[in-house]
């Protein structure tokens, strides 16, 4: 289990903020990286095998435009260590990205299912998720929505985040039996697995609870629980 970062903010490119982010995450320990960026209505996503600063050098991950983004260091539970692997993964369509720490214990049911509509580009138990969520979207859900019924059809551990290019001025995450913490900054805002990745930024946190979801925009946070209600 790794670690995992999401930014956004008004007039403030998330890349270089995302990498520094990351930066604080190595301590870890862990195998690969990646980011995805919101940008005019466009999803971008690279990632790659090995050090941070490797990956960035030969993808300049960071250099992506934008002002939501999610970023992660992947250590592998289900799946080798290869690009495909990395985090982020996104759905069919490249609409959305999704992060994911933890372990999902239903994932070869989860994927036998998708499998008949859905693509899936990585061997790990993470990439359920983003097709899930897809699933909701399709059916007409919001992003929360979406997020919240996917939610629901999850066993096993996680924390994940996910921007979606047609919502791209929020960042939604859950969790469950793994941290997730909001740092509350000014026309910023951060969710992250460790509350280091965003310590030169705010010392305001708030802690996201087991079975939440919290959406985060450059000037608000609403975490709501369970049952749809605001928290
Ligand atoms: N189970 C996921 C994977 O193997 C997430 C691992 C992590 O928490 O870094 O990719």
């Amino acid at each position: 289990m790794c670690g995992l970062v999401g930014i956004i903010g008004n007039n403030l490119e998330v890349g270089p903020v995302i990498l520094q982010a990351l930066k604080r995450l190595e301590y870890r320990g862990y195998d690969s990286a990646g980011m995805a960026i919101c940008n005019n209505g466009r999803l971008q996503l690279k990632k790659g095998v090995g050090k941070l600063e490797d990956v960035e050098r030969k993808c300049q991950m960071s250099a992506m435009p934008g002002m939501a983004g999610i970023g992660h260091v992947r250590w592998a539970t289900h799946g080798a260590i290869t690009v495909e692997n990395a985090h982020p993964f996104a759905d069919c369509h490249e609409r959305l990205a999704v992060v994911h720490n933890g372990i999902i214990e239903n994932h070869n049911e989860l994927r036998s299912q998708l499998s008949k509509k859905h693509t899936f580009s990585s061997d790990t138990d993470s990439e359920v998720i983003s097709h899930l969520i897809e699933e909701g979207l399709e059916g007409g859900a919001s992003l929360e929505e979406a997020v919240s019924q996917a939610t629901r059809q999850l066993k096993g551990s996680y924390a994940f985040l996910v921007i979606f290019a047609q919502e791209q001025n929020k960042i939604v995450g859950a969790r469950r039996d793994s941290p997730l913490v909001v740092g509350l900054g000014n026309g910023r805002n951060f969710v992250a697995s460790d509350p280091l990745c965003f310590i030169d930024d705010t010392n305001k946190v708030l802690n996201i609870e087991d079975d939440e979801l919290v959406i985060i925009e450059a000037e608000s946070v609403k975490v709501i629980d369970k049952e749809g209600n605001p928290v």
